[in-house]
């Protein structure tokens, strides 16, 4: 059932098929897991292949991951990052959860599935960043807040040049509006929207992107309580 999703949601998106058998054992981990805490509320195996794999997956289809330094802010069970990373091995992936055991979590599943090249980090993104500023070629994040509190969060962690992708529904419209002063000020510009369809669904999902221009000055990001209180 699953296999046959993925096998035609991939094809359909002319994605490589050969990640299908880790995607699988990934569902299994994430099922068995999420009967003793929660990861996620979607349970049933097709709806796991759609709105969690290919959903991410679609991410392959709208900029090139190949080779790329990625970190995934607020990856909560592993999405979009650990479907990008079984999809295209190539990229060096950091995926960051402020939830320890879903970090805990991570790790298993990429212990399992034997992974290479992906660092699970249990930390918050506000801080993850004084360290790590400018050090990642893409930043992706889903369902983590609302854009001017995101863009605050992940904007500082992209190096000049590197891309902001975030997946957010079709009626994100006046949350985008809302962003464009923080995107500004944080050193990014906002590109063209891109929406897209989940493969085998009529669900459309919209990528925002922001491309980083100049570096984030200093003083951001600020700490969560005054990024929540005031955001940009
Ligand atoms: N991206 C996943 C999870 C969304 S739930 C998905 O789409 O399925 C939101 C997650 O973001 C939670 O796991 C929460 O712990 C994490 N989170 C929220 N604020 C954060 C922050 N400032 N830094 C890091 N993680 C954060």
């Amino acid at each position: 059932m699953m296999e046959t999703i993925l096998q035609e949601g991939l094809s359909a998106l002319s994605l490589p098929t050969q990640g299908i058998p880790a995607l699988i054992r990934y569902a299994e981990l994430l099922a068995e897991k999420n009967q003793v805490m929660n990861l996620t509320a979607i349970t049933d195996p097709a709806e796991v292949a759609r709105l969690h794999f290919l959903d991410s997956a679609a991410l392959l289809t709208l900029a090139d991951f190949q080779g790329k330094r990625v970190v995934d802010v607020g990856t909560g069970a592993g999405f979009p990052g650990l479907p990008l990373k079984i999809l295209e091995p190539s990229l060096h992936l950091t995926l960051l959860d402020a939830q320890r055991k879903r970090v805990d979590f991570l790790q298993e599943v990429c212990e399992s599935l034997g992974l290479e090249n992906v660092t699970c980090v249990h930390g918050r993104a506000e801080e993850f960043a004084q360290e790590h500023r400018e050090s990642f070629d893409l930043a992706v994040s889903r369902a983590v807040a609302a854009l001017p509190v995101l863009a605050e969060l992940c904007l500082p962690l992209v190096k000049p040049g590197g891309q902001f992708l975030s997946m957010k529904s079709v009626d994100c419209g006046e949350e985008l509006n809302a962003a464009g002063r923080a995107v500004h000020l944080l050193g990014g510009r906002m590109e063209k929207p891109q929406d897209y369809v989940i493969s085998g669904t009529n669900i459309r999902h919209r990528l925002v992107i922001m491309t980083k221009i100049s570096e984030t000055p200093k003083k951001y990001p600020r700490t969560f309580a005054k990024i929540k209180k005031n955001p940009l």
